[in-house]
């Protein structure tokens, strides 16, 4: 593949389309580098403007779009890659960047993350090599953040408090989703309390 690096300063616009749906899922940018590095892996990535670096799409949230066909426009100076997309493919929760679903809320992505990495355990992530560890580790380290945040409470720094708050939240939704469960399983049982008020 031959493509014109030379127009927009070393960057392609690349369009990114679900292989099954057809539906446009993103807009990203490649450089030569980005363009090598996605043919290598058969993983898309990107080259971030705002992040002035390689991005490769899931990195974090673990929504990588694994490559079913790349192809040139009529100039060489665009791409349309097919891919597989392993989760919904904008930060906002939604399937695709250009959708108007209305997006999942924060939490909900959060164990959509969490799950993702159980199916994935060879993902080089903290949450994978916990989970490889087994129940009996990640519910250690839920009674551990609990007392963490004990401490905390008893302390007058506010961040602190909200950091230990945050850490415990974590680990307690991985906990939930490597027993099987998530968060509609315990608003559950809160409503059926809820009957009375
Ligand atoms: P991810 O690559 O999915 O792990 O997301 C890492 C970061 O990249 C997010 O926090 C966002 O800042 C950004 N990001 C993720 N997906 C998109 C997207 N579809 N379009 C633009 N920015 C994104
Ligand atoms: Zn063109
Ligand atoms: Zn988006
Ligand atoms: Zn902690």
């Amino acid at each position: 593949m031959i493509l014109d690096f030379s127009k927009n300063n070393g960057l392609i616009p690349t369009i990114i389309q679900d292989y099954q749906t057809q539906q446009v899922l993103m807009l990203g940018y490649m450089n030569e580098e980005a363009l090598q590095k996605t043919l290598k892996e058969n993983i898309v990535t990107f080259f971030s403007r705002s992040k002035n670096r390689l991005w490769t799409k899931g990195e974090t949230s673990g929504n990588y779009l694994k490559v079913v066909s790349i192809k040139e426009d009529c100039d060489q100076d665009t791409l349309l890659i097919k891919v597989i997309p392993s989760g919904p493919t904008c930060h906002n929760g939604t399937t695709s960047c250009f959708a108007d679903e209305t997006p999942l809320p924060f939490l909900n992505q959060l164990e959509q993350v969490i799950e993702d990495r159980i199916a994935n355990q060879n993902a080089n992530s903290y949450v994978a090599s916990l989970l490889q560890k087994g129940i009996n580790k990640i519910a250690q380290k839920v009674g551990e953040e609990a007392v963490e945040l004990v401490i905390e409470a008893k302390d007058n720094n506010k961040d602190l408090f909200l950091k230990e708050a945050a850490d415990l939240l974590f680990h307690y939704l991985l906990l939930l989703k490597a027993k099987g469960f998530g968060l509609t399983d315990v608003e559950t049982i809160l409503k059926s309390r809820m009957k009375n008020g």
